[in-house]
């Protein structure tokens, strides 16, 4: 029987870690370090998100700064507003919520923003300087699975690392964190054969795939290190990218849906916030 990573538990430590430098740099600056939030349209999802990054900021000492547009918000708005965020001095973080309106390049604006104001690392410059293993914003759920990782205690070094997914802001990412604490890594996407094969011989399993339920007990290798990025809702609740109930009586550690890696990416996104300041 698996042990479960607690990632409610691991994201309040940082939280609390968070508060305290966040703390510290208003004494020692006169403001709390400032989040600029900025959503447009009306995704029910995004409103979620963005009402708990908001009250995240709160818990830590962070001032947050909304900008909300309708549906109907041109990219020269979003433009004129990142412009003016990221020459004010009260903000040291920026978050463009995704996804934008249909219409408006995302790539495009995400590359106004300032990389030292870029609190979600979804940067060129950022994604860059993790390709090169130069110091720069990591994004945050990447970031944060790290952290569920060494929360085991099981070195990284020379481990086998299978992460299913090559997105930009989950996978790949990742899979250049893996790389970087030294372990051998296998990126698996659609087009992969024989994907149980690779899987089956992963010391550490990542599953970004967004579907649910994808990786079975038998795709697991005994011991295994599980993280589940996967949030699949349908009419019966959330669900990971894991079959959780039979993989945690194969693997080593699991980290569950909710309550994973979930809460970890909001942790990152304080803790990114704070750095930038600092
Ligand atoms: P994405 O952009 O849709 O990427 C999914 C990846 O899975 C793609 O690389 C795709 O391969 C691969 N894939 C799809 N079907 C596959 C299959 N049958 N076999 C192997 N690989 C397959 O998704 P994402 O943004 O990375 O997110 C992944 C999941 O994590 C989603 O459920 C999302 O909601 C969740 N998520 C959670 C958090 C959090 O904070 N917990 C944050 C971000 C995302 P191709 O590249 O070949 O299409």
């Amino acid at each position: 029987m698996a042990r479960i990573i607690d990632g409610k538990a691991v994201a309040a430590e940082i939280k609390a870690s968070v508060r305290e430098k966040a703390e510290d740099f208003e004494k020692a600056n006169g403001r709390k370090p400032g989040l600029a939030v900025v959503k447009a349209g009306n995704d029910p999802a995004s409103a979620i998100y963005v009402r708990n990054k908001i009250k995240a900021c709160e818990a830590c000492n962070i001032a947050s700064y909304s900008y909300y547009f309708d549906e109907n918000v041109t990219y020269a708005q979003l433009a004129e507003l990142i412009d003016a965020l990221n020459s004010d001095g009260t903000v040291d973080g920026i978050l463009v919520q995704l996804p934008l309106p249909r219409g408006i390049d995302e790539r495009k604006v995400l590359s106004l923003i300032a990389p030292e104001k870029d609190a979600d690392g979804f940067h060129a410059v950022n994604a860059g300087k993790l390709f090169l293993g130069e110091r720069g914003t990591v994004a945050c759920t990447p970031r944060g699975i790290m952290e569920l990782i060494r929360s085991t205690g099981v070195s990284i070094a020379g481990k086998r690392a299978v992460v299913i997914g090559r997105s930009n802001i989950v996978g790949k990412p990742v899979a250049q964190l893996l790389l970087a604490a030294d372990a051998t890594v296998t990126v698996c996407h659609s087009k992969t054969e024989n994907l149980a094969e690779i899987t089956r011989v992963a010391d550490i399993l990542v599953a970004a795939v967004g579907r649910k339920k994808f990786v079975t007990a038998d795709m697991v290798k005994p011991g295994a290190i599980v993280i589940d990025v996967g949030m699949n809702r349908d009419d019966e609740g959330l669900f990971g990218d894991v079959d959780f109930d039979n993989v945690k009586d194969v693997a080593g550690y699991i980290t569950p849906v909710p309550g994973g890696v979930g809460p970890m990416t909001i942790a990152m996104l304080l803790s990114n916030t704070v750095e930038s300041a600092i």
